[in-house]
């Protein structure tokens, strides 16, 4: 659907959970307590909010958390969402620690791209972020994935430890038997990141120049996903190094996308507390044209931009994981 900005909303990032089994540093540091179950949408329930995002044009689906994986029945419910009339694309976004057991189910379902969360390609550094020993089973996670033939991009947060060892991420990336895209995500000041900043997009592009001087931006007309990033390429690259610059090349101007976190709150911007609760409609038995009603009503008033420079008029506080990054 179309918003009051003129800004065509078609993309709908679903929180499966709010669990993880990483503690990343700028996410989920510390041990939270869980939110419990019955708080949480069942997956009958996230399905009828994606059936009446259908029908206002939302095509697009992003599970997401917490870490997706982390919940039973994740790519069954991939299977099912894919199924439903009007879903175009469903992707996850994931850590990577329980995707090796996870992806025939979702090459079954039809996962039309997989995202994996990795930082760093340095075990010390990776452990000291993630608060786990694991980064093999995360690198391993990111080979079978590539090679499993779905879409696969790497996702990195910049941060100033990890700044140095890009280029390294970057090549291997490259490296593997299917190249893939790295996209490096400037850190948001939401949540466990609130009052932190990390590099900038040009800060991490001089980085990478020193390897791949010739790195400059794809043509204009290259799409890669559904996001806001901006690409470019290397004549020895066969991937692109994508940048998400919240903070540094404000996209909020052609933002196209609604979260629903876990416990059915749907939010239009990342940077505003403001949630419908829909979880309270669905059991409180509405009908999809109260449903509707509210979602169109929420989207359509969906706020001009994210306020990240001036904390001060951020209204949300809660941690990403709980938000559905
Ligand atoms: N657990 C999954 C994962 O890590 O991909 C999905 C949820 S995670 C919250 C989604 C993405 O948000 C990850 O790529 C993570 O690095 C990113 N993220 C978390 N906190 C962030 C922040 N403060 N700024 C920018 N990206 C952040
Ligand atoms: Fe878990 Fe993803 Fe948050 Fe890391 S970024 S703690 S993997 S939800």
């Amino acid at each position: 659907m179309i918003d009051a900005l003129g800004r065509r909303i078609d993309y709908m990032r679903l929180s499966l959970t709010d669990r993880c089994n990483l503690r990343c540093k700028y996410c989920m540091p510390q041990p939270v307590p869980d939110i419990p179950h019955p708080e949480i949408l069942r997956y009958e329930e996230f399905l009828r909010i994606c059936r009446c995002a259908v029908e206002l044009g939302i095509t697009k689906f992003k599970l997401t958390g917490g870490e997706p994986l982390a919940r039973r029945g994740a790519a069954e419910f991939a299977a099912r969402l894919k199924a439903l009339p009007g879903v175009e694309q469903v992707t996850i976004t994931t850590n990577g620690l329980l995707l090796r057991q996870a992806l025939p189910g979702l090459v079954e379902a039809g996962i039309d791209g997989i995202n994996l969360s990795l930082d760093t390609i340095d075990p010390a550094r990776y452990a000291a972020i993630t608060g786990r020993d694991q980064l093999a089973e995360a690198m391993a996670a990111a080979e079978a994935a590539a090679a499993s033939g779905v879409p696969t991009k790497l996702n990195a947060v910049l941060l100033g430890e990890t700044a140095p060892g890009l280029p390294d991420l970057v090549a291997w990336a490259d490296s593997l038997p299917r190249p893939v895209d790295v996209r490096l995500i400037e850190l948001m000041p939401l949540g466990c990141a609130a009052g932190h900043a990390g590099p900038t997009q040009e800060e991490a592009l001089a980085l990478l120049r020193a390897r791949w001087p010739d790195l400059r931006p794809a043509p204009a007309g290259e799409r890669r996903g559904n996001g806001p990033a901006s690409y470019f390429l290397s004549d020895t690259l066969q991937g692109r190094v994508g940048f998400i610059a919240a903070n540094t090349h404000t996209f909020c101007q052609s933002c196209n996308r609604v979260r629903v976190t876990s416990t059915g709150g749907l939010k239009p911007c990342l940077c505003y507390a403001e949630t419908v609760d829909l979880r309270a409609l669905l059991r409180a038995g509405a009908g999809d044209g109260q449903l509707l009603e509210a979602m169109e009503r929420a989207i359509f008033q969906k706020p001009a931009a994210h306020c990240f420079s001036q904390p001060e008029r951020m209204t949300e506080h809660a941690r990403m994981n709980e938000i559905g990054g």
